[in-house]
Order: structure tokens, then sequence, then C-alpha cells
């Protein structure tokens, strides 16, 4: 028989599990109301699954500010902002057309709107350590203002042309992982730029990465489950698999190739912040099934 490891910090965090109650119960009021359409201001999370089973419920996802302003002006539509937030021009954009918002941003998120808000108040540039293909991202960008960018490396930082002494202010992506930012702030400062700085990085994945990195050190192979798009899933892999190169990414049950795990007898478990209880509880009861 194997020994599994499931790592206590997989699955839903905080800020999604809020996000994706708040879709649920809303689904269910305009269910019962009958004149109510619901959307989420893009996939409520990176998982497939939960995204379609909203669909289901009548939950439609817009892909971005054209879809939104294209909705009809009226009452009775609901747009639920998910927890990766979105920049001012959606709010402005749904004042406008008399729509209900339902703000579903991640506490830690907002929190970061605010420091990009108050920095460039305060005449500071705003730059954010992250992937600038990530929704997250660009609503800070949003809320940093036009001179505001991305970078993920202190190279793409000099690549900006920031003069020295020009005041910046940085921030960290939720997701990012902390000893990647801190290098990358430290390279900075080294160079003489006048930076101030902001760990936002938010716990909860710090947990999860620090708690997948412990489990992956222990055992022979790691499952990581969570949706393909996912960031923090990927990460959560790319962690695992530094420590156990026998490490599997999967989205559901169904990709799990159990032959490929026969000849390890020690096996971790752990689940990106947007994998639902219900996949990681499958996952675990296919292996335990085989084995
Ligand atoms: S990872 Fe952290 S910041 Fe992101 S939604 Fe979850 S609790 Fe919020």
């Amino acid at each position: 028989m194997k020994e599994i490891l499931l790592a206590e910090s997989a699955g839903f965090c905080f800020g999604v599990k809020r996000a994706v109650e708040t879709v649920y119960a809303e689904a269910e009021r305009a269910a019962v109301s009958g004149r109510e359409r619901v959307y989420t201001y893009g996939p409520i999370i990176h998982n497939e699954t939960v995204v379609r089973d909203l669909e289901r419920r009548g939950v439609c996802a817009l892909s971005g500010t054209e879809e939104l302003k294209a909705l009809p002006d009226h009452a009775g539509i609901t747009v639920i902002i998910r927890s990766h937030g979105v920049g001012p021009e959606v709010y402005e954009i749904c004042r406008e057309k008399g729509i209900r918002v339902v703000d579903a941003t991640c506490p830690f998120v907002s929190k970061i709107h605010g420091i990009a808000a108050e920095e460039r108040r305060a005449g500071r540039r705003f730059v954010i350590i992250g992937d600038p293909g990530h929704p997250e991202v660009q609503a800070i960008m949003a809320w940093g203002g036009p001179g505001t960018r991305a970078v993920e490396s202190a190279e793409e930082f000099v690549s900006l042309g920031i003069g020295k002494d020009e005041p910046v202010s940085i921030a960290a992506q939720t997701t990012y992982q902390g000893a990647k930012f801190k290098k990358i702030i430290d390279k900075i400062r080294i160079m003489g730029y006048d930076i101030r700085s902001f760990n936002t990085i938010c716990n909860a994945t710090h947990e999860r990465q620090s708690e997948a990195a412990e489990i992956a050190s222990k055992v022979d192979a790691m499952i990581v489950i969570g949706g393909r798009s996912s960031s923090n899933t990927r990460k959560l892999a790319e962690i695992c698999s530094s420590v156990c190169p026998n490490t599997f990414s999967i989205q559901t049950a169904e990709d799990l190739d159990l032959n490929l795990l026969a000849p390890f007898r020690r096996i971790g478990i752990t689940a990106g912040a947007s994998t639902p209880k219900h996949i990681i509880e499958e996952v675990q009861i296919s292996v335990r099934a085989k084995f």
C-alpha cells in the first residue's frame, strides 16, 4: 500500500473560496427571482470544471470591457468581480450602465490597488513584479496609472529606462515567489535606484508553496492538481519538480495515468488555489483505489 501525503493547504485559498461562494449564492438568488442575469467579469477562477458548472446555472463569463459595454443598460444584471480584481474603468462602465456590481476582489488584491493609487497620487512611478499577462497584474497596472509597468526581473526593470533619481514604488503580484521577489528588489536597490518596496505576496500562496516544497522533499512522486491556465498551480508544479523530479501536473483525476505511479512508494498531493475540494478528493480516492 502506498503512503499518501496530502498538503493541508491544497485547494481554494480564502479569496477564491469567497469569490466562488459569492457566485453560487448570486446564481441561486437570480434563479429564484427568474428575472435577473448574472455575469462574472472573466472566468471566476482558472478551473474549467467550476466554470462549466456555473454556465449550467446560467452564469456567463464576460471576456472583457467590449462585452460589458454591449450588455443592455438596465437593472436586472449583476456583474461579479472575481478575486483577481479589475481596474477602475470596469466599475465606471457598470456605474454608467446602471449594472449592479458584486465585488469579490480578494482583500489582499484590493490592498495593492490602494497602494498603487496612493503611490501614483504621491507622484511615484509604480512597478509591479509579476506576469504582465495575468489579469491580477493588468488590474493593478490600471490602478497605478499610465506609467505603471510589470516586469519579471531586475534586467527587465532596467530596460524600462527609469532614471535613478525618479521615485519608484514596487509591489509584487500576490502569487509571486517570495525569494525571487526579494532577489529582484535587492538587485534593483544595489544598482542605486530610488525605490520603495511593498511585499504584497499573499500568505496563502507562501504557505501553500512551502508546504508543497516540504512534502515534495519527502516523497518519491508528487501530484500537483490545478487548471492549465492557473499561474499559481504552474508555480507550485515548478517548485515541486525542482525538489521532486517525479512531479505530475493534472487538472482532474481523469488526467492521472496511475500506471506512472506504480514504482513509487510515498506520494504527495497538493493543489493550486483554484482547485475545488471534490477534485482533490477524487484524485486521492483514485490513487487509493488503485494501490
Ligand atoms: S492567493 Fe491570496 S491574494 Fe490571491 S485570491 Fe487567494 S487569498 Fe487572495
